[in-house]
């Protein structure tokens, strides 16, 4: 009888075994151990001669934005994590125009958009004109996530937020001084949406946007940062994209989207869709876009003078720029 027992805990052991064999070897193989995460923090016209510790403190921002998605990334995360949480980091950062830092409408306010999309599936969450949202980029997630919406505008996104549990402020958390003198002067040449694209090691691409949209603009005025397939798109079976520069004509050409359609249904590679995109329907002068395909290539193509961007891969590429 023992005898019987001590062989039925040993066969039983093997199981064991062999059933965490199995979930391992599954497991790795999910792993690719490949990854590309893409960033930005506007495009627009920003000096070459701006003052050094100014040009340093954007970098080293970017710098460690990208670190934050990187470290996901490497460690088998998920790239809708990596967006996101790249994008709050950003959204706290007051040097970018999203967040803390946002620029302020005609009548001296800030309202927010954000957006982010799930390639895996085409799932998409959206606020737009948040005011008490202090991470408009984690409520947009929640939209995505617990609700059968896409969309939430105004002061029912706020009001969602607060059901949900984003963290709440008072509008006066998102009024920084430059900003605001940016809003007198109406000095429209200093861009700082943000944004992030990834495809994790799982194959899967998530994209995400962020912005206080435009100085200076209507009350109520929604931009392509928060509009799906406008300001930001994400395809496990072709690309992910966010855009970054004047809102309206990237809304009127379906900007982020037919990167997507042009890889899809023309057969052309990340980088000729996104230049086509890019340099010949867009106009110069109107902003640019960060991208990666399904394949981890990466693509960062702008028609303004300057975009502070960034870009991190498995294969040892870390590298953040402003100028071409
Ligand atoms: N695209 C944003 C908007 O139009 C602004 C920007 O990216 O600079 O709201």
């Amino acid at each position: 009888m023992k005898i019987l027992t001590k062989s039925r805990s040993k066969i039983f052991l093997l199981l064991i075994l062999l059933v965490l064999l199995l979930c391992q070897t599954t497991f790795s193989q999910q792993l690719n151990g490949k990854y590309t995460i893409v960033i930005h923090g506007g495009a627009g016209s920003m000096d070459p001669n701006m003052e050094e510790s100014s040009k340093q403190a954007y970098l080293k921002s970017l710098t460690a934005a990208l670190n934050i998605g990187k470290e996901i990334l490497e460690k088998g995360g998920k790239s809708l994590d990596a967006v996101e949480q790249v994008v709050r980091f950003l959204e706290d950062d007051s040097l970018f125009n999203a967040g803390r830092g946002a620029v302020f409408t005609a009548e001296g306010k800030n309202e927010l958009d954000a957006s982010i999309m799930d390639g895996r599936d085409l799932s998409s969450g959206a606020v737009a004109g948040v005011t008490t949202i202090k991470n408009p980029i984690s409520l947009a997630r929640m939209v995505m996530e617990k609700t059968q919406h896409v969309l939430f505008a105004g002061i029912y996104a706020d009001e969602l937020g607060k059901s949900l549990g984003a963290d709440i402020v008072d509008p006066s958390y998102f009024f920084v001084h430059d900003r605001f003198n940016e809003l007198k002067r109406m000095t429209r040449n200093v861009k700082g949406t943000v944004g992030c694209v990834a495809i994790d090691q799982y194959g899967n691409i998530a994209a995400a946007t962020s912005t206080g949209g435009r100085t200076g603009k209507m009350p109520g005025r929604v931009g392509d940062s928060p509009l799906i397939n406008a300001g930001t798109y994400a395809n496990n079976k072709t690309c992910g994209i966010s855009a970054t520069g004047h809102g309206e004509l990237f809304i009127k050409n379906t900007a982020a989207y037919q990167v997507s359609a042009l890889m899809e249904f023309k057969g052309l590679t990340l980088n000729q869709a996104a230049d086509e995109v890019i340099h010949q329907i867009l106009p110069k002068g109107s902003g640019g876009i960060i991208a990666v395909d399904k394949n981890y290539n990466f693509e960062f193509p702008f028609n303004t003078s300057s975009m502070m961007r960034g870009v991190a891969t498995s294969d040892g590429v870390f590298e953040v720029k402003i100028w071409k």
